[in-house]
């Protein structure tokens, strides 16, 4: 019997012997040749751990980026990290700390390849890497050089473009560009958000996806969350452009979250990974919630366009209770007949 197909957001959280734990911006423990092996030995932690899940297409869990935004970034020319300013960003939800764009950005060396790579080396399953997409990339900078952010998002819709195609080469099988920054510009969204995304992925040679979600469980988000209502109903705005757009695939978070599911019904025609797993509560999800999360999007999306994931990364989280939620989604997903 085939069942639903699983997958991850993206990040697991990391050991303590790598970087602080339960930190969004941790520090690592190490430096130098020690840190990158110490990044090795816990991708190959990550990758044992979705498999013993039966996770179907695997990440590395981020394991070697300190932040899924920043961790892109660092290895670009025309920003510069000594020169940091505090800005509100997701529209002022919360404060953050950000570097400077001093100049065109460029892709002077691959950013993620050589970690695919090795993580490609380790497993038969799918891979997929996680990118952040060009208007989250935007929104978690300080730009004192383009003077918009739409010309700075094309700017980096081709750095992206670039990066992933370098990955496809590597065996990756899909990739993902995270835009949690589409649940807040909506005006953006439309007027270049989802085109630069388009941008981003023109050509490539791999499966794409795009995931859009309400965040990791930091307080901020959560105080966010709160003043959101009864009902989310900022996908019914985002979904409709996305499945009109040029990606394979949209994931999008259901479980534990006040998402009215009739919005599954926005997807068009692309596969649509649904969050069964709740990322802001420690409450480990039996393998019946997740089965019955699936039966609510059933009601919406077909067997054949359904995965089953988390509805956002797990990286602040306590390992323990991640590894829990994981084995949780493997095994409700088996549950479910495709
Ligand atoms: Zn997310």
């Amino acid at each position: 019997m085939t069942t639903i197909s699983t997958t991850i957001a993206g990040s697991l959280p990391k050991p303590a012997w790598l970087a602080q734990t339960e930190r969004l911006w941790p520090e690592w423990q190490l430096a130098g040749e020690a840190l990158d092996e110490a990044k090795r030995d816990a991708t190959e932690l990550a990758l044992a751990e979705q498999d013993r899940a039966g996770i179907d297409v695997v990440t590395d869990g981020e394991q070697s980026r300190r932040h899924f935004v920043h961790g892109f970034l660092e290895s670009l020319e025309g920003i510069d990290f000594t020169k940091i300013v505090r800005k509100g960003i997701r529209a002022d939800r919360y404060q953050a700390d950000l570097p400077t764009i001093t100049g065109p950005v460029r892709r002077t060396r691959p950013v993620h390849v050589a970690e695919a790579r090795f993580a490609r080396g380790l497993t038969r399953r799918k891979l997929k890497v996680t990118i952040p997409g060009p208007m989250t990339i935007v929104d978690t900078l300080h730009d004192a050089y383009y003077g918009s952010r739409e010309k700075a998002a094309f700017a980096f819709a081709e750095v992206i473009r670039a990066e992933i195609e370098e990955l496809a080469a590597a065996g990756v099988d899909v990739v993902q560009l995270d835009e949690p920054a589409f649940n807040v510009y909506f005006q953006e969204l439309e007027e270049w958000g989802v085109a630069a995304v388009d941008a981003s992925v023109r050509g490539v040679a791999c499966s794409t996806a795009v995931h859009v979600c309400y965040g990791y469980g930091i307080q901020a988000n959560l105080d966010w969350k709160a003043s959101l209502g009864a009902e989310w109903d900022q996908y019914a705005i985002v979904l409709p452009f996305l499945a009109q757009s040029a990606i394979d695939e949209i994931a999008i978070e259901l479980a534990g979250s006040r998402v009215p599911p009739e919005v599954l019904a926005h997807t068009g025609d692309k596969r649509v990974a649904v969050g069964v797993i709740d990322v802001t509560s420690d409450a480990i999800e039996s393998p019946e919630d997740v089965a019955a999360t699936l039966a609510v999007a059933l009601r919406y999306v077909p067997a054949q366009r359904l995965v089953a994931s988390t509805n956002c990364g797990m990286a602040p989280m306590k390992r323990s209770i991640a590894a829990g939620k994981l084995e949780a989604l493997g095994r409700g997903a088996r549950l479910v007949p495709a």
